[in-house]
């Protein structure tokens, strides 16, 4: 018998899913399937838009209004989807690689215009389904399939790149704090605004592997030790941990709206 979350927002007969056993993305979803039910919020309103990648299959689960879509694009569609139906809510989930290197750009620019649009990048700091290769996430000296001597790029931070490219609600949670993944994502859909929370996921099939971090446990264990949960990024700057929170809320003109108010002047 389903428990009552997943009778009520999955399409039980795609059941279960494709990723490996130990891999966060499934912790993730069900926090997400969580605040929707939370929420209360009308199925119907609901559009869930991915890209490609391990965390991009999420959307072939969820029993709302969901588009598969192509390689870091899920934006450009989300935003369409948007625009034509604004009182919809808008959800796009998409992985590190889809989101900060193929979809980089679209993902800045989304954060630039402020669209009413939830973000959520499940980020386990490599691309997992394509075999192991290196993203824009992978830490420094981390290695992968691409970089097998060592990654010599520096990462982005998602959080740090958002709210610099204007997105108004910015949050970090983890596979491992799924309180505070189930608090953002709900503030997060009802901001209204461009909101992005960075989903810390975990990859035991690549990332772990490669990086020699012992079983998928030991990898949410990680998660766990090498984070703090506070709002305040400089004070976990001083002590190296990657901070737990929401440290961007603010509130500035939507684009639905300013495009509608231009529709309505002209
Ligand atoms: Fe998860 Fe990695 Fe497996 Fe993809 S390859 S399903 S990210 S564990
Ligand atoms: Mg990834």
């Amino acid at each position: 018998m389903p428990s009552q979350i997943i009778a009520n927002n999955f399409r039980t007969n795609r059941l279960p899913h494709i990723w490996c056993p130990g891999c966060g993305h499934g912790i993730l979803m069900h926090s997400i399937a969580r605040a929707i039910e939370d929420l209360n919020l009308d199925k119907d309103n609901i559009c869930i838009v991915s890209g490609i990648g391990c965390s991009s299959r999420a959307s072939g689960y969820f029993d709302y209004n969901t588009i598969h879509t192509t390689h870091g694009r899920a934006l450009t569609f989300a935003t369409g989807v948007k625009l034509a139906n604004p009182n919809l809510h808008v959800i796009v989930i998409t992985g590190d690689g889809d989101a900060t290197a193929i979809g980089g750009n679209h993902l800045i620019h989304s954060c630039r215009r402020n669209i009413d649009i939830t973000t959520i990048v499940f980020n386990n700091n490599i691309y997992g389904m394509t075999g192991g290769q290196y993203s824009p996430t992978t830490p420094t000296d981390d290695k992968a399939t691409t970089a097998p001597y060592g990654n010599i790029d520096k990462p982005f931070d998602i959080c740090e790149l958002s709210a610099a490219a204007g997105a108004t609600f910015v949050a970090r949670a983890s596979a491992y704090h799924v309180n505070q993944m189930l608090s953002y994502t709900k503030k997060a859909i009802m901001h209204n605004g461009f909101s992005v929370v960075e989903a810390v996921s975990s990859c035991p099939t690549y990332y772990g592997r490669k990086n020699k971090k012992g079983s998928a446990v030991d990898l949410i264990k990680l998660i766990k030790e090498n984070s703090i949960v506070t709002n305040d990024t400089n004070k976990a700057k001083e002590t190296d941990k990657m901070p737990i929170g929401i440290f961007k809320d603010v509130t500035l003109p939507e684009y639905t709206n300013e495009y509608k108010k231009l529709v309505e002047k002209f």
